[in-house]
């Protein structure tokens, strides 16, 4: 220790005016900086600079005089600590203002302001040698967090530059703490516990050590080390300038105290340095037709999007190279987006990383902290780059659409740096900051939706669209994929467990109502589990099982019914005995295991009175079928609107009900006192139920027009019937987005006709054939044609021609 050279504080210091307690040499303090001045001087002393040099503060403690002008510089203390600034970290609530984390170097005193605004800077002289005190460092910590009446006592200290001045001043106080922990010994020694004894004494070893002496063998260990580290350096196949970066700060670290911070922040990062995979990287293999086969083997239907990741893998085989746009699966959640990304790796033999991007609002999450500060981490590439171990990932960017953006910079443009190809090579992190070379790095992106992701990434994506499963598709993935991956996962057999066909059917009408297989797959691991018990319970058990709860599913306790079926896990009586007997998960099991189903069939129950109409909404989740009511009151032709609506929901019920107004003698629609005139005395709340989304968009005009058409003229609409559609004031149907996510939705909830614009026609040959074969379709142009599909038997008293009722 003795060898390290003195550490030179700058002979200007920016001044720090604490008013939170003392800092000390050697010691550590966090401090609140809210003033004007304080404020200034982190923001430009220590969030624009990058050097050391720059985060040494000069901390003056200050007591507040109430009486004095905030604006002028009051008088200061004459001795200060210069101090490193450690950490910062900033907010916003409940005004602006920082924490600073300072650790006290040395004494030094004011020679001479040199300015006052917007904050002081004073030439300086430094007054104690920083290597003097290194052992002692330790017991000086908290001194300045000592509660306000030993403020004056604090400053003393301060002032204190001789050694034995400073020793009389705080030996009184060391004696305190000495007997303080005497006292807490006493009280623990009856418990005998020795390890935290031992930590209660350390402090007082440590006090009494002698400066310059050695340090134990921790020291040694250390020193090994960092000699293992500089020979990693050495023989590491690092770029030179990262190379360079690194022998400088070996050489710092070499000569720093063990108790700075900033020693350990140094070899963190000279760990990270030699770890990353400057150099390392896999053979890719491709071979289109291997590709197809696995892609084929690990996903079932999604034709279009395999056909498109073939091609895409075929063309980067031809070129040689990864320039070209970045592939943005876009679906509803669980249709398979990561683990196409996933297969994408495997075809190619490559590491698969995955970032969730989901939230993420600081752009330091992408880029790193500067190194500058406690804590400070590399962004979320190099630090996937350090997990995987190699330099050409596949890396799946995932929830590109969730990004935020927040006071701490947009992560969108970083993003936008890390994808671009001609930037990326050079690619820095702020915690690195040397470059690092991301061209070899395949990114693959997901998404909900497109609304939300920046248009600047946008720009840079292909966008393929992954659209929702039907039942039968989710009925083929479930059986192929994941029922055997969850009866890997909890280690049971066919021979245990068979889950049928229509129980699957069962769990995905009756249990989830999503685009995906998400909540699917995680039905299945809860029936596996229950099943896995039993098992288990069989196997270990001789006598009868109990009829008591014994597995969770889901949230939901498992109940033995004694009623149940014989052959389903309900009997559990002689579960083992007959090993070869698959335990048969029929719909009785279901509801043990799940409990009761959470979507029966409750759309015939809620038309079952006039003014409610199914409508088709389209939201990033997919398709949803949504329920529009509508009642009437007494009133002053006031209308009301509840539900999660956008502006535009809010435009298409006026419209609605204008040209309903307009067309009432027509269609003999009537107010409650019998009134063409609709809204005369009359009131009218539309309400749209059910789901968080907002739901905006103007394709619910036809659904409200049929809602009210139903309220006004005492009619049901068909239970069956679902519909889309813009409307005009003249009662033309104008066409809509998502028509196939619709329809699916629509297929999901059991309906069997649908309604759509003519004009949409053309997207129904998206549709698969069986749902297209379940459902029948009207396609209309005016809101006569849609009334007369809504209601059994038509809605205009004479049937006009030109319904087109196709069934495709
Ligand atoms: P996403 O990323 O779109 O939210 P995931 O890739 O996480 O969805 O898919 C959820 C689960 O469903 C995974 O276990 C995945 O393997 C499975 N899965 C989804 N689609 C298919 C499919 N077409 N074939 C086989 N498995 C699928």
């Amino acid at each position: 220790m003795s060898s390290v050279s003195p550490i030179q504080i700058p002979s200007r210091l920016p001044l720090l005016l604490t008013h939170e307690g003392v800092l000390l040499p050697g010691s550590t303090m966090r401090t609140s900086v809210d003033s004007a001045r304080n404020l200034q001087l982190v923001r430009s002393r220590l969030l624009k600079g990058t050097s050391l040099q720059s985060t040494i503060l000069g901390v003056i403690p200050n007591t507040p005089d109430p009486a004095s002008d905030a604006q002028d510089l009051p008088p200061l203390h004459r001795i200060g600590t210069a101090a490193l600034a450690v950490q910062v970290v900033g907010s916003n609530w409940p005004k602006p203002h920082y924490t600073l984390l300072i650790t006290g170097l040395c004494r030094f005193q004011i020679v001479q302001v040199l300015k006052e605004k917007p904050y002081p800077v004073a030439e300086v002289e430094q007054l104690d040698r920083l290597e003097e005190f290194p052992n002692t460092c330790k017991t000086r910590e908290e001194l300045g967090e000592l509660s306000e009446q030993f403020y004056k006592y604090a400053v003393q200290i301060l002032d204190a530059v001789s050694l034995e001045e400073r020793f009389k001043m705080t030996i009184p106080l060391l004696v305190r703490q000495i007997e303080g922990l005497k006292l807490l010994q006493k009280t623990r020694k009856h418990k005998q516990d020795d390890d935290k004894r031992v930590i209660a004494i350390r402090p007082i070893r440590r006090i009494t050590h002698i400066p310059g002496a050695l340090e134990d063998e921790d020291e040694d260990e250390d020193h090994d080390d960092i000699v293992m580290l500089e020979k990693k350096i050495q023989t590491s196949s690092m770029p030179e300038q990262a190379h360079k970066v690194c022998v400088k700060e070996i050489k710092r670290l070499k000569k720093m105290p063990q108790s700075m911070p900033e020693y350990a922040l140094t070899r963190n990062y000279l760990e990270l340095m030699v770890e990353l995979p400057w150099n390392k990287s896999t053979t890719d293999r491709l071979d289109i037709r291997a590709a197809r086969i696995l892609l084929d083997n690990d996903h079932y239907a999604m034709e279009k999007l395999k056909k498109r990741v073939l091609e895409y893998l075929a063309v980067r085989q031809l070129k040689n190279n990864l320039k070209g746009p970045i592939l943005c699966f876009v679906g509803p959640p669980g249709v398979g987006k990561t683990s196409v990304g996933r297969s994408v790796a495997k075809t190619l033999g490559r590491e698969f990383h995955r970032i969730a991007l989901g939230g993420v609002c600081d752009q330091s999450d992408i880029r790193g902290h500067r190194r500058t500060y406690v804590g400070s981490m590399p962004g979320r590439i190099i630090n996937g780059l350090k997990t995987v171990g190699v330099n050409n990932p596949v890396f799946l960017l995932d929830e590109v659409d969730k990004l935020g953006k927040s006071l701490q910079g947009d992560p969108a443009a970083a993003l936008l740096e890390v994808l671009d190809p001609e930037q990326n090579h050079n690619f820095t992190d702020h915690y690195l900051n040397v470059a690092f070379d991301l061209s070899q790095v395949l990114f693959i992106a997901t998404a909900n939706t497109t609304a939300t992701i920046p248009p600047a990434l946008l720009d840079r994506m292909e966008i393929i669209q992954v659209p929702g499963y039907t039942q039968e598709e989710k009925i083929e993935i479930a059986h192929r994929h994941l029922i055997p991956k969850q009866l890997e996962q909890h280690g049971l057999t066919p021979q245990q467990i068979q889950i049928p066909q229509v129980t699957t059917l069962d769990i995905i009408t009756r249990y989830t109502r999503e685009a995906g297989v998400r909540s699917l797959d995680r039905k299945l691991g809860a029936i596996c589990r229950a099943v896995a018990v039993k098992v288990a319970e069989g196997q270990h058990k001789e006598a009868k099982l109990d009829h008591s709860d014994v597995a969770e599913g889901e949230g939901c306790k498992e109940h033995i019914l004694e009623d149940a079926k014989p052959e389903s896990i309900s009997d559990t009586t002689d579960l083992a005995l007959p090993p070869e007997m698959p335990i048969l998960i029929d719909f009785h099991a279901l509801k043990d295991i799940l409990g009761p189903p959470m979507y029966e069939m409750e759309v015939s129950e809620r038309l079952s009175q006039p003014g409610v109409a199914i409508g088709l909404a389209w939201t990033p989740l997919g398709g949803e079928i949504m329920f529009v009511e509508a009642s009437r009151m007494d009133g002053e032709g006031q209308l009301t609107l509840t539900g999660q609506l956008g502006d535009v929901m809010k435009e298409s019920a006026h419209l609605a009900i204008s040209w309903l107004r307009s067309n009432a003698k027509k269609y003999h629609l009537t107010n409650a006192s019998g009134s063409f005139d609709l809204l005369d005395n009359t009131d009218i709340h539309l309400h749209f139920p059910a789901g968080a989304v907002t739901k905006d968009g103007p394709s619910a005009g036809v659904t409200i027009v049929t809602c009210l058409a139903s309220l006004f003229s005492g009619r049901l609409v068909r239970s069956d019937v679902a519909m889309t559609g813009e409307i005009t004031l003249r009662g033309l149907v104008l066409p809509v987005g998502g028509i196939k996510d619709k329809v699916l939705a629509a297929h999901r909830a059991g309906l069997k006709q649908v309604i759509i614009p003519q004009r949409n026609e053309k997207d129904l040959e998206e549709i698969p054939g069986n749902v297209r074969q379940d459902l029948s379709f009207v396609t209309a142009s005016c809101l006569d044609e849609v009334l007369n599909a809504a209601f059994d038997g038509g809605f205009i008293v004479k049937t006009r021609p030109g319904l087109l009722n196709s069934k495709l």
